[in-house]
Order: C-alpha cells, then sequence, then structure tokens
C-alpha cells in the first residue's frame, strides 16, 4: 500500500502541463503531447531519437553492397528453385538464411530497419527474371494445354520460394537485431 500522494509532476518542455507521465528512460515528466508510445512503453522524444541513432548503424555504403549481394544471391536461389521443383518449400527458407548471413558479414553487422528493407526487396527483384521469363513462356505458349502445366507449375514454385526466402531472410535479419 502507497498512502503518500502522488505529487504532481510538470511537463519538462511544457512547464504549465499537469502530467502523471514519465520518460520510463531518463524519467523525465512528459506530458502525453510530448510523451512517444514505443514497445517498452512511453519515452520523451529525445529518447526515442537517441535510441534510433544506437540501433541505426548503417552506412551509405553498406546499402550497394547489401543490395548486390542479395540480388546475385537471390537469383542464383530462384536457379535451384528451378531445379529443385517441390523441394523449393524446404530449401527456399533456408536460401533466405544464408542470404541474411552473407549480408549481415559484408555489411559488418551493422544495424538498420530501412538496410533491411532495403535487402529484402532486392532478394525479391534479384529472383524475378525467372518469374518473368516463365510468364513469357506462358502467355507465348498459351495455345496448347501441356505447355501451360509445364510452366505453370515451376511459375508457383518459383513464387512460393519468393515468398519463403524474402521473409525468412527479413525475419532473420530482424530477429538477430532485436537483443541490445
Ligand atoms: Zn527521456
Ligand atoms: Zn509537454
Amino acid at each position: 500500500m502507497n498512502d503518500t500522494p502522488i505529487p504532481i509532476l510538470y511537463c519538462a518542455n511544457h512547464p504549465q502541463r499537469e502530467t502523471s507521465l514519465r520518460c520510463n528512460r531518463c524519467n523525465k515528466p512528459i506530458c502525453t503531447q510530448c510523451a512517444v508510445l514505443t514497445p517498452t512503453g512511453y519515452r520523451c522524444k529525445e529518447c526515442v531519437k537517441a535510441q534510433q541513432k544506437t540501433f541505426d548503424t548503417a552506412e551509405l555504403i553498406d546499402y550497394p553492397i547489401a543490395i548486390i549481394i542479395a540480388v546475385i544471391l537471390a537469383y542464383i536461389g530462384s536457379l535451384i528453385a528451378g531445379v529443385l521443383g517441390f523441394f523449393t518449400l524446404f530449401i527456399a527458407p533456408v536460401a533466405g538464411v544464408i542470404i541474411a548471413e552473407a549480408v549481415r558479414l559484408a555489411t559488418r553487422r551493422h544495424r538498420s530497419k530501412r538496410l533491411y528493407q532495403v535487402t529484402a526487396v532486392a532478394a525479391a527483384l534479384g529472383s524475378l527474371p525467372r518469374v518473368l521469363i516463365l510468364l513469357l513462356a506462358f502467355v507465348i505458349g498459351n495455345g496448347s494445354g501441356m505447355t501451360s502445366i509445364a510452366i505453370l507449375l515451376p511459375l508457383a514454385f518459383q513464387v512460393l520460394y519468393i515468398f519463403l526466402m524474402v521473409s525468412s531472410l527479413y525475419y532473420r535479419l530482424r530477429g538477430i537485431s532485436v537483443r541490445y
């Protein structure tokens, strides 16, 4: 039980405003307008900014490096998926992890949500040529039913490859970086 009355706090930025909120990092009193709701509770804007800075360690050079690696490896993966067929379902998530680890090594484990998003998009783009070639073949060979089935199945596996590989890649990159 706590019988002591709650002291009235005033916002650090707005001395006129009473508040009961405190930043859970620097303990500064903040009003609802100054508070930012983060996954770990209310924080002042200064602390949120500081936190983002320590999280974002990526440098400009990391982006082209990550893009090149993701595009090339994702393309190689899409070629392998073209041979594997059904087994793509098991291999695609592994490909995502391999690409994520390669990018992490090449960017010296720099962290940035945007870098992860760019990497994921680059990996998706890298696997697109196979899809486009199959789509083109489908459109051209649309006359005969045999061609359609022979193309539609690999096409479906390619789309699955992209989906599984990119999501596995993105969660691998994000999952590791969350602990800090
Ligand atoms: Zn604060
Ligand atoms: Zn305020």
